[in-house]
């Protein structure tokens, strides 16, 4: 393995409060590192700065050792691709052109062979290739969120940023994207960052869990490491049973743990 991705000393704030502090943060190719924490945390907003969709106040971020802070839009795109938490915005536009965009970083506006062959390519890879010509409006959510996907997949980056991939989605699609995204990691090496609130896939498919509380990494590392029971209590205020079976733990929220309890710092 070699380190993929490398965030130091990231600092981020909207106005003067800072939203992020001081993260500092290596994922390896073919790792999924899934960030938790509650809401407000500032996952998303690791996620856009690392895209650069917000700049960071300070503070490095590199691909391959390539510092990208200060990359063009274009080549950037060909390292990172973004799937945002819920697309509101609406594509006009075939499942096939959808994916199609993600080939913007090659293509200028005009398409070639290679694009075309691309994204066919990954509609295969996903199973989603029956819908190439649906009208992505009229999709579900889990197929829509596989679209999604397979765009971010068509910009063949080594890095790819899922922000609450699974969080609309009923459990078989939850198990099914999760295992696709799996599949396709550890198969074209890629390194995927994930935020999710549900703490028992982030446990079952991420080979490094980040924890956050307000703006901080609290802990990081392997997801028995990270899921105990005390980091439970501290981070999300619940008292909770951690089960580990083969390496992942299993974790049952139990009760909140009232605030004002000695030992609970908000
Ligand atoms: P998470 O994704 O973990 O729920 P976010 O990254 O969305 O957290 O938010 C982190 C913090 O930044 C929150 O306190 C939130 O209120 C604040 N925040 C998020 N987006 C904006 C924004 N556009 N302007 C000002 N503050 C924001
Ligand atoms: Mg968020």
């Amino acid at each position: 393995m070699i380190i993929r991705l490398s965030v130091k000393n990231l600092h981020f704030g909207y106005n003067s409060t800072e939203v992020l502090r001081d993260l500092t943060l290596e994922v390896g190719d073919g790792q999924i590192a899934s960030i938790v924490g509650p809401n407000g945390s500032g996952k998303s907003t690791l996620i856009k700065c690392i895209d650069r969709i917000l700049v960071p106040s300070a503070g490095d971020i590199s691909v391959d050792r390539c510092n990208v802070t200060k990359m063009k839009q274009m080549e950037l795109a060909q390292m990172i691709a973004y799937v945002p938490q819920n697309s509101l915005r609406v594509f006009p536009n075939t499942v096939f052109d959808v994916v199609l965009m993600g080939r913007r970083p090659y293509l200028g506006w005009k398409g070639s062979k290679r694009d075309d062959d691309v994204v066919w390519e990954v509609l295969g890879l996903l199973g989603i290739d029956n819908l190439a010509l649906a009208a992505f409006t009229e999709l579900s959510g889990g197929q829509q969120q596989k679209v999604l996907i397979a765009r971010a997949l068509a910009q063949e980056t080594g890095v790819i940023l899922l922000d609450e991939p699974t969080s609309n989605l009923d459990v078989w699609h939850q198990i099914d994207v999760m295992e696709i995204l799996r599949s396709l990691v550890r198969k074209r090496d890629l390194t995927a960052i994930i935020a999710i609130h549900d703490l028992n896939t982030a446990a079952r498919y991420s080979d490094i869990i980040v924890m956050m509380k307000k703006g901080k990494i609290v802990s990081a590392g392997k997801p028995e490491n990270v899921l105990t029971g005390e980091n439970l209590a501290s981070v999300y205020g619940i008292q909770a049973n951690v089960r580990i079976t083969e390496d992942i733990p299993y974790i049952i929220p139990l009760s909140r743990i009232p605030q004002k309890t000695a030992g609970f710092k908000k």
